[in-house]
């Protein structure tokens, strides 16, 4: 069928694109490292931010360019999770660490509500990855001064993890479209945060991979909750 045929040949060119983009990439990252580092006492005032802007323009297209490799592989079965046994508190330090830059410019809050030996069984880097997606669309879409709460329940059968901000919404009519590839809500107001509307598609796979759900609740003006539940063996206790 030429359309089937068509679209394959287009998912293998955004795999291979991605892929090759890489490497030109991490060398304009470390090149600008060095004139970072060896060159930044001599560079003027207009320099610098030039410098700066070059900075945050890499790094958006590096995240772009590892999103769609991302989303190539999930569709060639070509990502396997690893699943262990793991501590989920240290992991939302780190992540409320990393997410602290964007959130400090908006002077946004964090809370966390969890027990700190809550154990999870999954593949960690990829939960570590669906929520870091999830915390960093709670500041990016959050107002000044806002909050974001962090949850984390179990029970014998599920972890249940909820990510709450205090920030724009999300209108109904939008709220069952948001886990497509490249769905963004009104593009107008999500234009100042320059996504791609890949990150929460990528949260659903990573959910679904686990056997999982992931859910949202959210009033515009007033914030949005998304529920992520995954499934866990009822034998805890013999580890550690
Ligand atoms: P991106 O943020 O790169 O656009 P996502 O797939 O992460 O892509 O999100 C899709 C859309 O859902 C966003 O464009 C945004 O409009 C909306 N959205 C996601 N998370 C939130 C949130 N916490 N609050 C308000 N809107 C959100």
């Amino acid at each position: 069928m030429p359309i089937a045929n068509a679209f394959k040949r287009q998912k293998e060119f955004v795999a291979d694109a991605s892929h090759e983009l890489r490497t030109p990439l991490s060398i304009l990252q470390s090149s600008i490292e060095v004139i970072e580092s060896e060159e930044k006492g001599k560079l003027g005032e207009f320099s610098l931010q030039v410098l700066d802007d070059m900075k945050d323009e890499l790094k958006r297209m590096t995240k772009l360019t590892n999103d769609l490799l991302w989303l190539a592989r999930s569709d060639s079965n070509a990502i396997t999770l690893t699943k262990e046994w793991f501590p989920l508190f240290p992991v939302v330090n780190e992540l409320i660490r990393k997410c602290r830059p964007l959130a400090e410019q908006k002077q946004i809050r964090f809370t966390v509500h969890m027990q700190e030996d809550i154990m999870v069984y999954g593949d960690k880097e990829r939960i570590i990855q669906l929520m870091f997606i999830l915390l960093d669309n709670s500041v990016k879409y959050n107002n000044e001064n806002g909050q974001v709460s962090i949850k984390v329940e179990r029970n014998r059968k599920n972890v249940m993890i909820e990510i709450k901000d205090t920030g724009i919404g999300i209108p109904i009519e939008h709220q069952k479209y948001i886990f497509e590839r490249f769905y963004r809500v009104d593009p107008s107001r999500s234009q100042r945060q320059q996504g791609y509307g890949i990150g929460l598609s990528i949260a659903k796979w990573i959910v679904d991979a686990h056997g999982g759900t992931i859910n949202v609740q959210s009033e515009e003006k007033r914030g949005s909750r998304f529920i992520v539940t995954l499934p866990q063996p009822t034998i805890i206790e013999s580890e550690g």
